[in-house]
């Protein structure tokens, strides 16, 4: 029997898989040589082993332009326009795939007509993005976790909260009244 997150998975994949069709459809209709999903994988090795993995939704190639597309079914978040521009850096240096045969590599994380906006990433976008995730990948293999910074605006929508987690923040703190404003 499925459970409800296996249903509510369902119904994101669902719709998900509908709207990389969709995109995919449109960026063909336009020219494209249009690849998916598991096409697009990339795999890189850092110095300590850990393997980075990511897989863009779509990566559209026409003549020295490639299009990384990632769409999303959700609400826009700000890690959505890193994500991309990952996807867009390591592609162009590393990968096998078409696209790195590019000259221009642009972003779009593609929303739902009701959610948000399609943002463009230009080509400049990638740059920089590595130092970023130096960072990242320094303090996610670190051997210290790092410190918990948790918030009730993040913590009320995971499912770690409610018993599980430790460090979850249950309650929004309760305002103060003040005389000065
Ligand atoms: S409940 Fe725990 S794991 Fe979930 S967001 Fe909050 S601090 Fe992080």
């Amino acid at each position: 029997m499925q459970g409800k997150q296996d249903i509510n998975l369902d119904a994101w994949t669902a719709e998900h898989t509908a709207m990389v069709r969709d995109v995919a459809a449109e960026f063909r209709a336009r020219g494209y040589t249009v690849y998916l999903e598991a096409q697009n994988t990339i795999r890189v090795r850092g110095h300590g082993g850990a393997v980075l993995v990511g897989k863009p939704d779509i990566v559209a190639v026409k003549g020295d332009t490639a299009i990384v597309v990632d769409c999303k079914t959700g609400n826009p978040r700000t890690s959505d326009s890193l994500q991309v521009r990952l996807y867009m850096y390591l592609l162009g240096e590393f990968s096998t795939h078409p696209a790195r045969g590019c000259r221009r590599i642009l972003g779009e994380v593609r929303y739902k007509p009701d959610r948000g906006e399609t943002l463009h990433l230009p080509h400049a976008a990638a740059a920089g993005v590595a130092g970023l995730m130096r960072r990242y990948m320094r303090v996610f293999l670190s051997p210290a976790p790092p410190l918990a910074t948790p918030s009730f605006q993040e913590c009320r929508f995971c499912e770690l909260a409610g018993g599980v987690c430790m460090d979850a923040v249950e309650e929004e703190p309760e305002a103060v009244a003040v005389v000065w404003f």
